[in-house]
């Protein structure tokens, strides 16, 4: 099976984490700092908060936003469900603004028009990998005192307008599970430049407590207050090791992903109307942008998803889909009366999405035998 997303892991990656695992510091030691130095570097920011995973990343970021019951957030439907459910951990109602049909990111103008006045703030999502419009989502955010989050975790590596994933907006949220662009085996982060926000943040990770054990070792006190109500989404200082040598790595990744989407591009192009590419390298069109590539999408006909899906699954490879719209899973239309009909373009999106296998250690031999395989579901 060629799966549709794998880590990429080597000797210097794994000795970083046998290191930590001899040392005296397992967690919240000084690998955490080491890494957030690294990935505040990495993306141009001047703070970045390290997690237990993406979600707690999100959860901390619509924490450090003051974002409360009674609040209603703004976000897209085309993503994982803990693009939404972080606003609801924090009592806050999530408001879903359909997608852009073009490139399937969260529409400015949809934004716009879904602003009341409870709205605190846009969560956007950088789906599949491609920065979303955040020229205009900027604009809006300010004119309107909302908070603008990028759900950035398909996207780490990548650039708007030259500038790096994780400085496009006040705070940057990343995931790195072992199928996204690096990883820490579980783990996140959040990127921003607001001091106050990475307070917030550190406290937020560790019970709401104001010292850390390892500061308290330091300064010889024994003294903590918790100050407000945080949870435990502390990350280990060896998935920290990790990340440290994984993200030296992660340019590199990121030519490699974007060279397989070209090889797909020049195969799947061709083939339409039946395929087309979500996001054909064309659709780029600023010089100094970068799509990070986490995932590859195709569309197909709706009425031929299930039958090409199934062929390519029968060869061996693992396609996927994503996503469902957030709004229309279980828990969202019950709690929220969400449901078909409110994201128009998510829905007719979904109908036809396939996501094929996309990962860096991928062989040309592996991306010609899913061009293949594709070719050869189609009938052809
Ligand atoms: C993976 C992912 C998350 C959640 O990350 P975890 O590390 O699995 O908690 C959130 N949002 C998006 C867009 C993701 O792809």
């Amino acid at each position: 099976m060629i799966p549709y997303g794998k880590q990429f892991l080597d000797a210097e990656d794994i000795q970083a984490v046998v290191d930590v695992l001899k040392s005296d510091w397992l967690t919240t030691g000084p690998k955490v700092a080491e890494f957030e130095k690294a990935l505040a570097a990495f993306t141009g920011t001047k703070e970045a908060v390290a997690v237990s995973n993406g979600t707690a990343a999100l959860h901390a970021a619509v924490y450090a936003a003051g974002i409360g019951p009674g609040d209603e957030v703004i976000v897209t439907p085309m993503s994982f469900a803990a693009s939404a459910n972080c606003a609801v951990f924090q009592g806050a109602t999530p408001v879903f603004a359909d997608v852009r049909e073009e490139d399937l990111l969260i529409d400015p103008g949809k934004v716009e028009r879904a602003i009341t006045g409870k709205t605190k703030a846009i969560i956007a999502v950088d789906y599949a990998g491609l920065p979303c419009d955040y020229d205009s989502l900027t604009a809006l955010a300010r004119a309107r005192g909302l908070v603008l989050i990028a759900d950035a975790c398909h996207a780490v590596g990548g650039a708007y307008k030259g500038r790096p994933v994780g400085s496009l907006a006040d705070l940057s949220t990343f995931s790195f599970h072992p199928v996204k662009n690096m990883t820490t085996g579980e783990g996140g982060a959040i990127t921003t430049d607001n001091e106050e926000y990475a307070r917030r943040m550190r406290m937020f990770r560790s019970h709401g407590v104001t010292v850390d054990f390892r500061q308290r070792m330091e300064s010889h006190s024994w003294f903590y207050e918790m100050v407000d109500l945080g949870w435990n989404y502390r990350i280990t200082d060896f998935q920290c090791a990790l990340g440290i040598t994984q993200l030296k790595k992660l340019p590199g990744w990121i030519t490699r992903r974007n060279e397989i989407a070209a090889r797909y591009d020049a195969a799947f192009l061709p083939l339409a109307p039946v395929v087309r590419p979500v996001h054909p390298s064309s659709l780029i069109l600023h010089p100094a942008s970068v799509h990070g590539r986490h995932l590859y999408v195709i569309r197909v006909p709706a009425a031929r998803r299930a039958e090409i899906f199934g062929a390519l699954r029968k060869q061996g490879i693992g396609v996927n889909v994503h996503y469902i719209p957030i709004h229309l899973h279980p828990f969202y239309r019950r709690r929220f009366g969400t449901g078909p009909g409110l994201c128009p373009a998510a829905e007719r999106a979904y109908e036809e999405l396939i996501s094929l296998p996309m990962y860096p250690a991928m062989t040309d031999g592996e991306v010609a035998a899913v061009i293949g395989g594709v070719r050869h579901a189609l009938g052809g």
